[in-house]
């Protein structure tokens, strides 16, 4: 394989070949060998080291855009991914750079610069960009401090507690002197995050007969705070044991995005009046701009070993499909990468 300027380059990708109906399987995605043109004046070229798969990539596989374009089929996926500049003719990005973009699923790409973002390897591990100093741990630092508020002393209830975005949740939450009370589906997350992570309580929803009924056991002066990264009954649940004036962060709905037919939960919502809840939505990518203040709020709480976390680690870019399907099996603890 030639990474030379005058060269073209054959690069591996991963494609839409059909849209899931229901949970995604191996046959919606295909490996496609596509030929990249020789670099010119103000170009670079990447390979990519390592690549993020997400849940909210699932909604952009649906037809019609939401407040992403959706997918088109047979064109290369994308997402978040980290590569390293493997020939230059651009004097902003040179060989041997780190980058984070956008131009995931596949092994090499080649661009003027547009939407890249130099890394510094140095101040951490280079796929933490694309996990706790990236796009899911702003998630959780915008959700919690941004929008939630919790108070010293509040009750936080966060769902998907293990993952990429809730394991960031509760350990923020934990810095900010909250009690800290996460859902998840596995023996070993409920281990890691009570052992680990120092979370004070832990459900295992999926041996949950009465989700509402465990999270009062263990919040029996009600929650303050809900970080929803789940929906459906797990919003029901929060919502019954909300205290007045409560919030809900309304983050994600992984329990609804291979649904087929419209969710039956909450049924509740008219407690969110009764009990004055404020009810918000929010997208990572409208805050932007407080991008220094994360990173500088994160840093210290890193080093001071506050806030850890786990990444779940596929090898080849072959088994990217397998790795975004897992995440609706709950195969991953932390972030899941796919390293090429
Ligand atoms: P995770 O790392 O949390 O991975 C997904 C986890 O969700 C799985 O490991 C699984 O854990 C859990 N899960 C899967 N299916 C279900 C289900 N039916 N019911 C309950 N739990 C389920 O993913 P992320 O941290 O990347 O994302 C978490 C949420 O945040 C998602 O809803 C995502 O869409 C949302 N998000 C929103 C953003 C925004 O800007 N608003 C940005 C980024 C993410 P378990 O074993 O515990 O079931």
């Amino acid at each position: 394989m030639s990474t030379t300027t005058s060269q073209a380059t054959r690069s591996k990708q991963i494609e839409l070949a059909s849209r899931p109906n229901g949970k995604p399987s191996a046959e919606n995605f295909k490996q496609t060998t596509v030929e990249i043109s020789p670099i010119r004046d103000g170009e670079f070229l990447v390979r990519n080291e390592w690549m993020s798969v997400d849940p909210y990539m699932r909604g952009r596989m649906k037809e019609g855009d939401s407040y992403v374009p959706a997918f088109e089929l047979d064109s290369p996926l994308e997402g978040g991914c980290i590569g390293k500049v493997v020939a230059s003719r651009n004097e902003e990005f040179k060989e041997g750079d780190y980058v984070l973009a956008h131009f995931g699923w596949r092994e090499y790409w080649k661009s003027n610069g547009e939407g890249v973002n130099p890394i510094d390897p140095e101040l951490a591990p280079v796929q933490a960009y694309l996990g706790a100093l990236g796009m899911t741990g702003m998630t959780a630092w915008v959700g919690l401090n941004k929008i939630a508020k919790p108070k010293p002393g509040s009750t936080v209830f966060v769902s998907a507690a293990s993952g990429a975005v809730g394991s960031i949740v509760c350990q923020l939450a934990k810095a900010n002197g909250c009690r800290v009370i996460g859902s998840a589906g596995k023996a070993e997350k409920i281990r890691w995050l009570q052992e680990k992570a120092g979370i004070d309580a832990v459900i295992n929803y999926k041996q949950s007969s009465d989700l509402g009924g465990d999270l009062r056991k263990h919040a029996p002066e009600g929650v303050d705070v809900y970080f929803d990264n789940v929906g459906g009954e797990h919003l029901e649940a929060a919502i019954d044991v909300m205290n007045d004036f409560g919030v809900c962060v309304e983050c994600g709905m992984i329990s609804t995005y291979n649904a087929t037919e419209p969710p039956t939960a909450p049924r509740n919502l008219f407690k969110v009046i009764a009990k004055r809840i404020r009810m918000q939505g929010f997208i990572v990518r409208d805050h932007m701009e407080a991008q220094n203040e994360f990173i500088a709020d994160m840093a210290p709480l890193i080093k001071a070993d506050k806030i850890i976390w786990e990444e779940t680690v596929s090898e080849g870019l072959e088994n990217a499909p397998s790795a975004f399907i897992g995440l609706f099996d709950g195969d991953n603890l932390g972030k899941s990468l796919v390293r090429l």
